[in-house]
């Protein structure tokens, strides 16, 4: 006869444009299993298949939605925003916490935390996916490299600060930023310092939305994108912050709204 599952299970979903992400927790907030899927598809068909990959118990957890899509899970008895989650799911995992950047697939988040870890200023771009994970998909891609290889290729911490570069991208869209991308390699720049190039570009941007909100140390960055150590690397050199990696970054937000449940 098998056991029935624990009580004040609570779970966590974040429908990113990109990925969909599960966390499941106990009634203490330890974390019992994660699930991350491919998005872009009906969410209740994302969301089955995000809760057959996860323990049995799953099916009788509270559940909180956050994301993109989180308006059109229906299980959801919650709906939060990322930020929100973002915060939560950071500060469960990092208390000294004082700033966040998320980068996510079509969008980066700069949000800065008081010292009770709630939300006292953020900003989005979310209109350009220059400075986002896609831009990155569609550079490695440009160089049959996978976005998890781009790193390597790169070397760690291969990206100065900007100033004096030989090699640059300066559109601010992502369309333009490929057609210069397409320009360097005609002039026979050695894909590693055109990739450098993208990372150093994405790093401006950013760097701008940390100013904008004020972004103090401890500094956090999460979403997907964040597994891209010479990005942190170029990060860090254009803002002259000490950019940390958070504990399981790309799922802090689905952390956070199974917090919510
Ligand atoms: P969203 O919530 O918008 O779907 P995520 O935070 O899940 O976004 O991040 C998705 C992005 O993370 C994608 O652009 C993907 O290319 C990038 N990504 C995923 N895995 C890795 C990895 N191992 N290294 C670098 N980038 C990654």
């Amino acid at each position: 006869m098998s056991r029935p599952p624990p009580a004040g299970l609570r779970l966590g979903l974040d429908l990113g444009s990109t990925a969909a992400k599960a966390v499941l927790i106990d009634a203490g907030g330890a974390i019992l299993a994660t699930r991350l899927d491919a998005s872009g598809r009906p969410p209740d068909e994302v969301v089955a298949d995000l809760l057959r990959g996860l323990p049995d118990g799953a099916g009788t957890a509270a559940v909180a939605a956050t994301g993109y899509g989180r308006s059109l899970v229906g299980c959801a008895e919650r709906k939060i925003t990322e930020i929100t989650c973002h915060a939560r799911g950071v500060g469960k995992l990092h208390p000294d916490a004082r700033s966040i950047l998320d980068i996510g697939g079509q969008d980066a988040k700069a949000i800065r935390l008081g010292r009770d870890g709630g939300v006292e200023d953020f900003a989005m771009n979310d209109r350009c996916a220059a400075g986002t994970g896609r831009f990155l998909e569609m550079a490695a891609r440009r160089y049959g490299l996978e976005v998890a290889g781009l790193s390597e290729f790169c070397g760690h911490s291969p990206v100065q600060g900007s100033k004096g570069a030989p090699w640059e991208i300066s559109s601010t869209c992502v369309v333009f930023a490929e057609s210069e991308l397409i320009g360097l390699n005609a002039r026979g720049t050695p894909p590693i310092e055109a990739l450098r190039a993208v990372h150093r570009s994405i790093a401006r941007r950013v760097s701008l939305l940390l100013k904008q909100v004020g972004a103090a140390e401890p500094l956090y960055f999460t979403g997907g994108v964040a597994q891209n150590a010479a990005l942190a690397a170029a990060i860090g050199a254009e803002c002259g912050m000490a950019i940390r990696v958070a504990e399981r970054p790309q799922f802090t937000g689905a952390l956070g709204a199974a917090l919510s449940a």
